[in-house]
Formats: structure tokens, C-alpha cells, sequence
């Protein structure tokens, strides 16, 4: 699985820096932004709960 965050999307309110840190942070401008390269399979729950409860649907998974 790899993640993604849409930086136009992003409102920057840290949930899912919060939820899952070891994948989310915060960007140079400010926004989340998600590791590149795939998702350690032991993180995949929370990076799916990090998405679920995104308030703006900016994180993609897949
Ligand atoms: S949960 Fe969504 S809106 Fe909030 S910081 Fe993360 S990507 Fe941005």
C-alpha cells in the first residue's frame, strides 16, 4: 500500500500526523504530506484509520 496527501486538500489540522507519525509530517509548506514508497505492513491499519478521519478526504490510499 502507498499513501498520499493532496496538498490542496490538506487543511493542515494534524489528525493524521497524530494518528500515524511514522508515516505522516509535516511539509515545508505547512501541509501533510505522506513517506514516499510503500506503507510497512504493520502500518497499514492506522494509515487507513489516518484517511477514514481525514475531515477533507485528502489522504489516498492504494
Ligand atoms: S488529516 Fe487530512 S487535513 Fe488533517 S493534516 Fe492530515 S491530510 Fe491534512
Amino acid at each position: 500500500m502507498r499513501a498520499e496527501v493532496i496538498p490542496d486538500l490538506c487543511i493542515a489540522c494534524g489528525l493524521c500526523i497524530e494518528i500515524c507519525p511514522e508515516v505522516f509530517s509535516w511539509s515545508e509548506e505547512e501541509k501533510a504530506e505522506a513517506k514516499a514508497g510503500e506503507v510497512p505492513a504493520e502500518l497499514e491499519e492506522k494509515v487507513e484509520e489516518a484517511a477514514e478521519n481525514c475531515p477533507t478526504d485528502a489522504i489516498e490510499t492504494g
